[in-house]
């Protein structure tokens, strides 16, 4: 399954950078993934300094 990036991302930016197939973009609020490319490798949720990212 995708992953997912909930409310407690504080948009640092790390995880944007460490996605192999560049599925993070800065959103509005906080960062986003888009589900159709994400490919569940999990490195955003290993960088994340506060593990927003989650497999849905
Ligand atoms: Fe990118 Fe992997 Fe995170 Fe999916 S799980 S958004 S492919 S770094
Ligand atoms: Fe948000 Fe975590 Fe990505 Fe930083 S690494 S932008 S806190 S999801």
């Amino acid at each position: 399954m995708p992953y997912r990036i909930t409310d407690e991302c504080i948009s640092c930016g790390a995880c944007e950078a460490e996605c192999p197939v560049s599925a993070i973009t800065q959103g509005d609020d906080i960062y986003v993934i888009d589900a159709e490319l994400c490919i569940s490798c999990g490195a955003c949720a290993d960088v994340c300094p506060v593990d927003a990212p989650v497999e849905e």
